[in-house]
């Protein structure tokens, strides 16, 4: 009913394409070019979604095979590229908050269409208090907020929190991070349910996602998927 009637509407009114500015009626409001011009995600590492070269059913990438993360599956919509890049940085930096419905219903459409069982509860990747401050919102809590509505899935707000106000994870050496990231997460109870899933703006290199997710499985849960706009490599 709801869904009809924003198509209603939409037809009445139409929006703007968030990238390129043209009248579209599209929802989200990408218009049909950029939706199809924008970089999917095709051939991914099944744990990880880092991109892989080659089609291959349940195929996991060289680092997974290595050690596997402590999350068990991710779901990722873009590589991290021109013009997702822009938009992300436009949400996080310029405060775009309109930019967020746009991204949450883009994930929660690939989310209804896959066949499996969704989780029972939705955590935004947690920012430090301090940098929660300077910004003034976690992009994190906005796409769960949305991508939760739409799935009609419960957000935890409080459940976790983000310890220290970890160095960002781009200027560090690969072993730095993981080290950078120990203990980084606690989790406020241990009933947390079986099935959850972690919300973020984009994956690097999937360490802060392993680390909440070992924290999140030390407190009860059972399978702990990632979902992400975009994954980075
Ligand atoms: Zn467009
Ligand atoms: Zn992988």
């Amino acid at each position: 009913m709801v869904y009809k009637l924003t198509q209603w509407l939409r037809a009445l009114f139409p929006s703007h394409c968030r990238l390129c500015g043209t009248a579209t009626r599209a929802v989200p409001d990408l218009c049909r070019s950029c939706r199809e011009d924008a970089p999917w995600l095709e051939n991914v590492c099944s744990r990880c979604s880092f991109p892989l070269p080659a089609c291959r059913d349940d195929a996991l990438c060289g680092r997974c095979q290595k050690l596997a993360p402590a999350f068990d599956a991710t779901t990722a919509l873009f590589h991290y590229r021109p013009p997702i890049d822009h938009l992300i940085k436009r949400l996080k930096f310029s405060n775009e908050l309109a930019i967020s419905p746009l991204l949450s219903g883009l994930l929660a459409n690939r989310l209804v269409a896959r066949d499996a069982a969704l989780p029972a509860l939705l955590i935004p990747v947690p920012l430090h208090h301090t940098r929660l401050r300077e910004r003034g919102f976690n992009q994190a809590t906005e796409l769960a907020r949305g991508v939760g509505r739409k799935l009609n899935i419960r957000i935890s707000h409080r459940l976790c929190a983000r310890n220290r106000n970890t160095a960002p994870q781009s200027l560090l050496t690969h072993n730095a991070r993981r080290l950078n990231l120990r203990n980084a997460f606690t989790v406020t109870t241990d009933r947390v349910p079986g099935h959850v899933a972690i919300i973020d703006d984009v994956m690097t290199t999937g360490h802060t996602a392993s680390e909440l997710a070992r924290a999140l499985k030390r407190a009860g849960a059972k399978r702990v998927e990632v979902w992400v706009i975009a994954r980075a490599g």
